[in-house]
């Protein structure tokens, strides 16, 4: 029952003359069908290039894509192609990724229209129905994106999205941009979509609340690489790494007894030049000797919960 697994993928991210950012490093991830995953960390981190990784808009260096146990680039193109129909994504900034001279008619219908997932024909009342899904009003299919709020433009998005019957979203900071009761109305819309259309998700996000809300699953990643991964209750509740610790720690409402050590000191290091080692070693508080010079691996710590630190031999 595998959804889409990315292993070993280095992507080489920024080109700037010389230097090459490593913005994913060793990462491995699978994810299962109906299952939603939710990728923290700060910016940087490497979350966003994961996804487009994933998504098929970014081509990793090393490492590949699996989609339902086969590999992207060993497919062919046709079974490629449909296999990249079945992943689709969702930005953070509606505006941006919705051509303001489309009528959300064309917007939603193209793609559809064009992978024979409906006919001319058919077109009106197939529209009308991703869009009521959505929570839209079909009768404004013939407006223009400005024409809506920002709330409803991230609903247009997901109607396009879901207009191709896709098995999987990867959502980059989706509810970043909206306030936050619109943001609670939009994450209920991706659960609600979830539970009828069986859909799995890759849920981007550096908003903690927002992870902890939707996911079953999660991944924290610092400089691009994995360093905690567990179920959600497990992870919040009992948060491994100390990088995971210290974003818990920096979220308001935690519980004052686990307050180990206030927010996280310093700044993210540049991807350019990562601190060897374990990349966190110049923010950790308990950092040794060994954390300058070698790097953790992943290591079971409980149940489906993995932890790359020395603190654990
Ligand atoms: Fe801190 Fe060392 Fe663990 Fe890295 S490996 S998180 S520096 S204790
Ligand atoms: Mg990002």
């Amino acid at each position: 029952k595998s959804g889409v697994v990315e292993r070993g993928a280095e992507y080489i991210g920024l080109k700037a003359k010389n230097p090459v950012v490593r913005a994913l490093d060793d990462v491995s991830l699978s994810v299962s069908q109906g299952e939603v995953v939710g990728i923290v960390g700060e910016s940087g981190c490497g979350k966003s290039t994961l996804g487009r990784v994933v998504a098929g808009l970014l081509q990793a260096s090393e490492g590949s894509v699996l989609f339902r146990g086969k590999r992207l680039d060993e497919m062919t193109d046709k079974d490629a192609e449909d296999a990249r129909l079945q992943v689709q994504m969702i930005f953070q900034d509606p505006s941006s990724s919705l051509n303001p001279r489309q009528r959300v008619r064309e917007i939603i219908g193209a793609a559809p229209l064009h992978h024979g997932l409906t006919t001319a024909w058919e077109l009106d009342g197939y529209v009308s129905q991703q869009m009521e899904r959505c929570g839209l009003d079909p009768s404004t299919s013939t407006r223009f994106p400005h024409q809506f709020s920002g709330g409803q433009r991230q609903r247009i998005g997901i109607a396009r999205a879901l207009a191709v019957q896709p098995d999987m979203l990867i959502c980059d900071e989706s509810v970043a941009a909206l306030d936050v009761s619109i943001q609670a109305q939009i994450l209920n819309l991706f659960l609600d979509l979830r539970e009828h259309l069986d859909l799995t998700y890759m849920f981007i996000s550096h908003d903690l609340s927002v992870v902890e809300h939707i996911s079953d699953r999660v991944v924290v990643m610092y400089l691009g690489r994995v360093v905690e991964e567990a179920p959600v209750g497990e992870l919040f509740s009992h948060p491994n790494h100390p990088y995971t610790r210290a974003l818990l720690q920096g979220r308001p409402s935690l519980d004052p007894v686990q307050r180990l050590f206030s927010a996280i000191e310093g700044e993210i290091p540049s991807p350019l030049s990562p601190p060897t080692g374990c990349h966190f070693h110049p923010r950790c508080p308990f950092a040794m000797e060994r954390c300058r010079t070698e790097r953790p691996e992943l290591r079971s710590v409980g149940a489906h919960h993995t932890s790359a630190c020395h603190l654990n031999d």
